[in-house]
């Protein structure tokens, strides 16, 4: 191509790529009940506001923000010892969606990726953006498990596996995951945003294998979602790869960094809240399962997946006339209308409960 005619030619098919699709944010048109309740993007609102506020507040007088930040290794070293692991398995990114993207960038070019359908749409975007092939294998119809066989039939150099899986809930089995990690043979990426509120971690695993990484984060059991930190854990010579050549410099702000380390050191807290919200997630659970028209899916995360007839109909509703958000995922498997709910606290549960009721009713 002569002059700039290949920036063109990119830049139009980098346009026709969808991109991530945000949560949605309410127009100032809408009529706005008094309080808006996000229940579409996992964030951890049983966490209270007041207790995080005033960890950024000591966060605050404590930063000199005209320096670079310093507390790179402490925050490492923090994650070690929440996880029970060495700090030469841990990496720091800015959310974990960076970390997916780095290990994409430095590790997809020219090769084929497989995932499972549905899952966190990020990684196939990431992927089309990067020019991966990427192959999706859909989950079981009905119980939203996957075929190990067909998986590694594939001749894919890199597997992203979500458990538990956004945006189905369940947590695939560890001996399932097993035998797909002892059998795949390229770059594994397994992504525990999760993992909190799950029944079991792969991170022991990763530390002892050349091919596995794992990918967490603070956004979602911690709180801090604002604040962009995740972190990945790998085999030491991976881990000193991407921290001396994958990862910027300074991905993550001295303010971002000391509140991941503060709320590590309050961790009581946070797994007081943790432990409140699975067993809020169980009692959510059964309230759907109880009514007409829905089906709930068991989840092993802190949002649960659901079907309901005219589904469409029901999330207007939920938003316009009740001022609750939650995601709308569609078709999943044999299921036509899926929605999503993050597990919020008791009052945010039953305020939802009392709207869903509304808006099937009212359709
Ligand atoms: N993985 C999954 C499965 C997620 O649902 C999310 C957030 N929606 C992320 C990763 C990204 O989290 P972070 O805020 O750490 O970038």
């Amino acid at each position: 191509m002569k002059g700039s005619e290949w920036l063109r030619y990119r830049l139009s098919e980098l346009s026709r790529l969808e991109g991530y699709t945000k949560p949605e944010k309410l127009q100032k048109s809408q009529p706005q009940p008094q309080s808006i309740l996000r229940m579409d993007t996992n964030e951890n609102l049983a966490l209270p506001l007041e207790f995080v506020r005033d960890v950024l507040h000591e966060v605050l007088e404590d930063v000199d923000p005209r320096l670079y930040p310093e507390e790179y290794d402490e925050l490492r070293s923090g994650v070690a010892s929440y996880l029970g692991l060495s700090k030469d398995n841990i990496v720091i990114g800015s959310g974990s969606d960076q970390l997916i993207d780095l290990a994409l960038v430095a590790f997809g070019y020219g090769r084929r990726s497989i995932t499972l359908k549905p899952t966190f749409t990020f990684y196939r975007d990431r992927c089309l953006l990067h020019g991966i092939d990427i192959e999706e294998l859909a989950l079981d119809d009905h119980d939203f498990s996957f075929s190990v066989d067909s998986m590694l039939k594939s001749n894919a150099d890199i597997l992203y596996i979500c458990s538990p899986n956004n945006p189905t809930g369940n947590q695939f089995s560890r001996d399932i995951m097993l035998d797909v990690i002892d059998g795949f043979d390229g770059l594994i990426m397994v992504d525990e945003a999760y993992a909190e509120f799950a029944g079991y971690s792969l991170k022991d695993l990763a530390v002892n294998r050349d091919n596995l990484i794992i990918f967490r984060t603070f956004s979602k059991a911690f709180g801090l979602a604002g604040a962009r930190v995740g972190y990945a854990i790998a085999c030491k010579e991976m881990i000193d790869v991407f921290n001396r050549v994958i990862q910027y410099p300074y991905a993550v702000s001295s303010i971002s960094l000391k509140a991941a380390i503060s709320l590590l050191k309050r961790f009581e807290k946070v797994k007081r809240v943790i432990e409140d919200l699975k067993a809020e997630r169980e009692w959510l659970y059964g309230q759907l399962s109880m009514m007409l028209g829905l089906r709930a899916f068991r989840s092993d995360a802190n949002f649960i997946l659901f079907d309901v007839d005219e589904h469409e109909d029901v999330y207007r509703r939920l938003r316009d006339e009740e001022g609750i958000l939650v995601r709308r995922i569609g078709q999943v498997g044999c299921y036509r209308g899926c929605l999503r709910v993050t597990v919020g606290s008791r009052d945010m549960d039953e305020r939802f409960l009392y709207g869903l009721s509304r808006a099937i009713c009212n359709k």
